[in-house]
Formats: structure tokens, sequence, C-alpha cells
């Protein structure tokens, strides 16, 4: 059976959060089986909030936890580099309320992971299988999840920009696809919507460091790391949120112009529908091969 794994050893990094541009220290340490995600907030006596829809929050530019009127913001890299690494278990801490945007993607987060190792653990992994189609619909914006024996994506952007335009992006979630093809894509946001925002209290934190800017016709700090990387990063921020349904998923999700509150939104909803799924193990090495399967039959 596939096992439940956790970091093996405690690693840690500094930043700002992209919002609310505070410095923060975060912290991975190991954690036992059936724990899942729990965040830590050491500035606030250890007070814990764990990784489940229950907590979800405001949603808008990022998606937040709350719990006893306790926030922890952006955790949407984090925890799809969590997804994408094979980790259930681990316990973060943090001292401030916003996890660090580092590089703006996933791939600093994957890179401490690395560096901590990943341990197996004893117990057999709960996996989400989907068992019956679920499709949202708002305005424009569409998502939906369908049965299938492995996790994969399918996201298509529509950004009125010479450099973006329709983006269409489809991923299988296995055999290294998520660190090749997702950890490294970064954030993005428009220059002539940073005034705006900050003004709202939010990209306080922003910097050519972290987000890929875009000026009205160009990249204002290039290269891109691929050039699609506007939907890969959309695709790596729907792992992160949909990591919030506690489990790792056996579906097919299709999005077309769905952001966070979308995402959060089909979190929710399979976590109140109990008929839309069940929960299965997986064999070792039956979940390989199927991937390898998918992916052979399925040109991306
Ligand atoms: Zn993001």
């Amino acid at each position: 059976m596939k096992q439940e794994q956790t970091v093996r050893s405690a690693v840690e990094c500094k930043g700002v959060g992209l919002h609310s541009g505070a410095p923060v220290h975060l912290k991975i340490l190991p954690a036992p089986s059936g724990s899942g995600i729990v965040f830590r907030r050491t500035d606030l006596d250890d007070f814990e909030i764990e990784a489940t829809g229950r907590n979800i929050a405001r949603v808008s530019y990022a998606t937040s936890l709350m719990k006893k009127g306790v926030l922890i913001s952006t955790t949407e890299h984090l925890l799809s580099a969590f997804i994408g690494t094979g980790i259930d278990n681990a316990i973060v801490e943090l001292d401030n309320l916003e996890l660090p945007i580092l590089d703006g993607s996933a791939r600093p987060f994957v890179e401490m992971i690395q560096r901590a190792g990943i341990r197996k653990q004893r117990r057999a992994r709960g996996y989400m299988r989907i068992r019956r189609e679920l499709e949202l619909r708002e305005g424009k914006k569409f998502i939906a999840i369908y049965p299938a024996d492995s996790y994969s994506v399918e996201y298509t952007i529509d950004f009125p920009h010479p450099l973006i335009g329709k983006e269409t992006l489809r991923v299988e979630l296995s055999n290294g696809n998520y660190l090749r093809e997702l950890a490294p894509a970064r954030t993005f946001g428009f220059l002539h919507e940073a005034d705006a925002m900050r003004q709202q209290g939010l990209i306080r934190g922003a910097s050519i460091e972290n987000a890929i800017v875009l000026t009205r016709d160009r990249v204002m700090n290039p290269p891109l790391r691929y050039h699609d990387e506007f939907v890969r990063h959309k695709v790596l921020d729907l792992i992160g949120d949909l990591a919030l349904v506690g489990k790792q998923i056996l579906g097919n999700i299709v999005a077309d112009r769905a952001g966070h509150a979308m995402h959060t939104a089909l979190v929710s909803r399979l976590l109140r529908d109990r008929s839309l799924w069940e929960e299965t193990q997986l064999e070792e090495s039956r979940f390989e091969s199927n991937a390898v399967h998918a992916v052979a039959g399925q040109p991306v």
C-alpha cells in the first residue's frame, strides 16, 4: 500500500508575506501519521490551525485559513508543494500571519522538503477517489472534478494581455511532473493594477524578486521560466487550494478562469457531500503504472 509520509527532520526559512509585507520565519517539522498539515502560530502561544476546508477564511487574491479569529494567509504555495512531494503530515510553524512568498513559486518549499528528507510512515494513505462529477459555474468561471484513477488537472486562463491571452495546460500529477512542470512557476501581477491593490492592503511585499511583473505589453523582469508560466502557476495554486480536502485526490479537475474562491468552493462542496467520493488506498505499484499509462495515452 502507498503509505503516509512526513519530513525526516526540521527545516526552516525566512522571508516576507506577499500581501502583508510582514517578515516571517517558517519551520516545517515532522508530524505523526493521521495528523495532516497543521499550522502553528508561534507568535500567538503556538495556536494551531489545521489545513482543512473547515478553516477556510476569506479568499480573494490568496487563500487564508482562520480559526477563532486567528489568521494564516497565503497557504497555497506551501500546501501545493506538500501535495507535489507527497507529504501528508507536517507541522508548519510561523511567527507572523502570512507565509513567506520567497521567489513566488513552490520551488523553494520543494527544495526545503528535499533538504529535510521524506520519511515513510506505517499507516496506509487514504485517497479521496471521486465517484461522481461535480461542476460549478459562476458567470464565465468554471471548475469541475470528474472520476479518474489518478490526479490530473486541465486549466484554462484568458487574460487580455499580449503575452498571455488564452492558455491551456493539461498535466498529470505523477512521476515527477509536479517538480518539473509546476513547482517553479511564479505568481504574476500587472503593474497598472499595483497601486490600487496596495491601497486595499494587498501586495505590500511584492517585488520583481518574487513575482512576474507585467507592464501593458511586456515582462518587466524577464526571463520567464516557461513560455506559459502563467497558467502553470494557476495549476500550482489550484493544487494548493484543493489540498484543503485533507487528502490526495484521485480525480480529473477541469478549470476555466477559476480562482481561489472557486477552488475553495469546490473543496467545501466535496467535504459537505460525502456521496461524491470514497476513501480508498492504493497499491504501491498500481498507481505508478496507471499514471504512466495515462500519460502515454493522452498527450499533454
Ligand atoms: Zn499563487
